[in-house]
């Protein structure tokens, strides 16, 4: 490792990126504006330059070319892009997870298929703080259905705690459901207690891990999640809106049903049957036409985030979240900056929050410096460390610009 003693130099971050394991897989994406410090790979991952051959071919090649008849093959990518992205990256079982829809929508379908299986019980578990697609989807569903929320509402950093859900579960409770990771000050929840005390009480959980896949380890068998979303545009680095995959527990997938019954569910979808027979196992979870342009980016995405693999992964999204905290304590909290990420390692993502009073302004200004980050009402600029493309230097280069203006 480095023999910079100064840990907040730019030759300390220098140094743990030339002894950085990945820093090879930044070359394996396109980089227009070197000088571009982006740090949002977790609202919009980069462009993998295997994506762009590979849109190309399936543009030209296969629609131009081959016409209808690329269907002979495009059905089996939902679940082959599934089963890479659930074998190599969240610890699921082939078949078991499919790429299919949005978030938004494989949560709808999800949370439904719970709640249908657990008719009597009358309320649902989550957290304010979780995010607005999946709060605004359950207030739907309470409504339409004549159920309760019981809203969590833990701490904005350290987000919500296992004796926080213990008191809100019993069993009355038919879904539980959180962010693994939250979206906005990367809090990690206690997925395996969490998901203990739920089916403790009878309750189905359902994990949404749109910023953890390809940033964090999961371990859905291991722990025995029931259902899980997540999204794959964000470090998955599929595209914008590409599209979304949900997980079903292999021993969930006879008694849960898909809600919205599309002919791509259906056993013989050519067959074009009086009645819907859908197909067995995570099959069944698809509704209609996929992307195609969709599926094939998010392949390419996922091939590299597993040939990197989950544990370098998160080897490294701890050790840029660490750089930047030390810069933070160094240089930010003078000027009125706190952390809006727990310090704690092991309960961290792959991104940090930095609050501020002016926090929005402050974003604004460091785009003006052509450094990239988001803001999340009230106060927090989220950095966004994705692994394979963000650079310790990176890091350094982003916070000493917002040093400078905050100065
Ligand atoms: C990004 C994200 C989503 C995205 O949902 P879409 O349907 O793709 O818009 C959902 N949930 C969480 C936690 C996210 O971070």
């Amino acid at each position: 490792m480095s023999t910079v003693a100064d840990t907040t130099s730019r030759a300390f971050a220098e140094a743990l990126d030339a002894a950085d394991p990945l820093a090879p897989f930044r070359d394996r994406f396109v980089i227009d504006d070197p000088d571009l410090i982006y740090l949002d790979g977790n609202s919009l991952g980069r462009l993998p330059i295997a994506t762009v051959a590979r849109l190309q071919h399936l543009v030209r090649q296969e629609w131009g070319g081959d016409l209808v008849r690329g269907w002979d093959r495009w059905p089996g990518l939902p679940a082959d892009v599934g089963d890479l992205i659930g074998t190599e990256l969240i610890g699921a079982m082939p078949g078991e997870v499919i790429v299919a829809d949005s978030t938004t929508v494989n949560f709808y379908r999800l949370a439904t298929a719970a709640l249908g299986a657990r008719p009597g019980r009358t309320a649902i578990v989550t957290d304010r703080a979780n995010f607005p697609t999946d709060r605004y989807v359950l207030q739907g569903l309470a409504r339409a259905r004549g159920l309760a929320i019981r809203w969590l509402d833990p701490d904005p950093v350290e987000g919500p705690r296992v004796a926080d859900i213990a008191q809100a579960v019993d069993d009355d409770v038919a879904l539980v459901t959180l962010s693994h990771v939250n979206y906005r000050s990367a809090s990690v929840a206690d997925l395996p207690a969490i998901t203990r005390l739920g089916h403790d009480a009878g309750a189905l959980v359902l994990w949404d891990l749109s910023h953890s896949v390809a940033s964090v380890p999961v371990g859905v068998q291991e722990h025995g999640v029931d259902l899980a979303v997540g999204c794959t545009y964000k470090y998955l680095n599929g595209g914008p809106g590409s599209p979304a995959f949900l997980y079903v527990r292999r021993e969930l997938q006879e008694e849960l049903r898909n809600p919205i019954q599309g002919w791509f569910g259906q056993r013989d979808f050519l067959a074009m049957g009086p009645e819907y027979d859908p197909q067995p196992g995570i099959a069944a979870w698809q509704v209609g036409t996929p992307s195609v342009p969709g599926l094939v980016a998010v392949e390419e995405g996922a091939r590299l985030c597993a040939a990197a693999g989950i544990d370098a992964i998160r080897a490294k999204a701890v050790a840029l979240t660490e750089l930047a905290i030390g810069l933070h304590d160094a240089w930010l909290r003078p000027p009125g900056f706190s952390l809006g990420s727990p310090r704690e390692s092991a309960r961290r993502g792959a991104h940090i929050a930095l609050r501020h009073p002016d926090g929005r302004a402050l974003s604004g200004r460091l785009a003006e410096r052509n450094v990239i980050v988001d803001f999340r009402a009230p106060d927090s600029i989220r950095f966004g460390l994705s692994p394979l493309t963000t650079r310790f230097v990176d890091v350094w280069e982003g916070l000493e610009r917002l040093r400078v203006l905050a100065g």
